[in-house]
């Protein structure tokens, strides 16, 4: 039974490099029938928020990872102590009492030395022989690293990796208020839930080592490892703020549909050939660690903004114009009181990249926007004002529908002999603000008849006599 976890400290938003790791974690225990788990590690009681728990739950739920738990170290303290508790019986853990002042006179005196800084052991039980622990100090426990031989594992994405125990101290797993540290708390819970493959961001290879140690003195199995490269700006940073938005629910806030992020991120460190678009069911059913690449992949928002482009393309309009109304009722458009969205979202769907453009373009069916005077000064003439007024009348006098608009439209052409593009731009300009619009006799016909005329008749007044 294949068992996957997520371990997330929630000190901010869900990150999309981390929400990369829950999706790999997630599709691997799919695939194989098995169980993935979110664990909060909110160990850190000066950066854990309450608010950074919700913003993970809500990026797993809106990207639809579905989980056991999740389950909160912090819950869990019994089960840490009892298990340091143990270490230190058999020999592999001991309690220190060294003070932060001396710790860091010790770090001091190794630089001076050119050594590199570490725990140099002195509160072993060999060395602590005959040295009273201070009155009054609550010490920590060290995890007892093996001082000889050498740490190997097969890593499923990097490959062997050999980390001798010479570069590794006496970390820390139990602070003195009884919080365990990172690497102790992994490994008990990695344990306790029987997680069977460990797949994380490489920015945690180097702790590696570390726990495998803590699982041989637990006299534990060990999982399998896997580290993902991480994902890198357009300019081989690591992404950052900087690059822009790295928080899943901001992709969310712009505009994108959780299944264009979870593609893109699927294939953002990972492959199947040459596949670029595809399904969930495909992603679980090919998923495998094999085609993790090595090598940092590096974020690229227009390829994003064309997948989401497709995933729009292929909605449902009735989603979309769920998801478009909030940010039009924020641009100040009344949804209800024009026309149906669905009916405009469907107009307008192949021409956008996010929900967020798809409303930008749906504003003007709900209300008038006002020309800009370079395009007032290019499209509203003398000459063509009075073929705009004749339409303006024969629009008043039909039953409002496109093959009624259309046929007036012809029929000033014709009348007039000009060309479409001679009244069709001041005419969508006119009416929409713009003068790219789906067809006119649609267009039109969607912002219906009354609003029409209006829109004209306050604009033709605009026009040079
Ligand atoms: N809490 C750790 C992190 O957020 C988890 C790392 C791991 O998966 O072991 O980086």
């Amino acid at each position: 039974m294949i068992r996957t976890r997520f371990a997330p400290s929630p000190t901010g938003y869900l990150h999309i490099g981390g929400a990369r790791t829950a999706l790999y974690c997630w599709a691997y225990a799919k695939k194989h029938g098995g169980v993935f788990i979110l664990r909060v590690e909110d160990t850190d009681r000066e950066r854990s928020t309450e608010a950074s728990v919700r913003a993970i739950l809500d990026g797993m739920r809106w990207l639809d990872l579905d989980h056991d738990g999740p389950y909160f170290q912090m819950q869990r303290l019994a089960r840490y102590r009892a298990l340091a508790d143990a270490l230190i019986a058999a020999g592999h853990a001991y309690p220190c009492y060294a003070t932060p002042e001396e710790l860091d006179a010790l770090r001091h005196e190794q630089r001076a030395r050119n050594e590199k800084p570490r725990y140099d052991g002195r509160w072993r039980p060999e060395n602590a022989k005959g040295k009273t622990p201070p009155a009054g100090v609550q010490p920590v426990i060290r995890f007892r690293n093996p001082d000889g031989g050498e740490v190997t594992w097969h890593d499923l994405v990097k490959g062997p990796i050999t980390i001798a125990n010479g570069e590794l101290d006496d970390l820390v797993i139990l602070r003195a208020d009884g919080i365990p540290t990172y690497n102790f708390g992994v490994v008990v819970d990695d344990i306790d839930m029987q997680i069977t493959h460990v797949i994380r961001g490489d920015d945690h290879v180097n702790n590696t080592p570390r726990q495998i140690n803590i699982y041989r003195a637990l006299g534990k199995p060990l999982p399998h490892f896997g580290h993902v490269p991480m994902i890198l700006g357009a300019d081989g940073e690591r992404l950052s703020k900087r690059h822009g938005a790295v928080s899943v629910m901001q992709y969310f806030e712009d505009g994108f549909l959780p299944e264009a992020l979870l593609n893109y991120l699927a294939r953002l460190g990972w492959s199947h050939g040459d596949d670029e678009k595809f399904t969930r069911e495909q992603l679980v059913q090919w998923f495998d660690l094999e085609h993790i690449s090595r090598s940092p992949a590096r974020f690229d928002l227009d390829k994003l903004k064309w997948l989401n482009q497709q995933y729009i393309r292929q909605a449902d309009n009735a989603r979309l114009a769920a998801l478009a109304q909030p940010f039009l009722q924020r641009d100040g458009c009344d949804v209800a009181r024009g026309a149906p969205l669905t009916d405009v979202v469907a107009l307008l769907k192949e021409r956008v990249s996010t929900i967020e453009e798809l409303a930008d373009a749906a504003v003007y069916f709900y209300r008038a926007l006002e020309p800009s005077d370079a395009l007032k000064h290019a499209h509203y003439s003398a000459d063509i004002k009075p073929a705009l007024l004749a339409l303006r009348e024969q629009l008043a006098g039909i039953e409002w529908n496109r093959a009624h608009i259309g046929a007036c439209v012809k029929a000033v052409l014709g009348a007039f002999k000009i060309k479409m593009p001679q009244l069709a731009m001041p005419l969508r300009v006119m009416v929409t603000g713009e003068t790219q619009t789906p067809s006119v006799d649609v267009t039109l016909e969607l912002i219906g008849k009354d609003e029409v005329l209006a829109r004209l008749d306050k604009q033709l007044r605009a026009f040079p006599a």
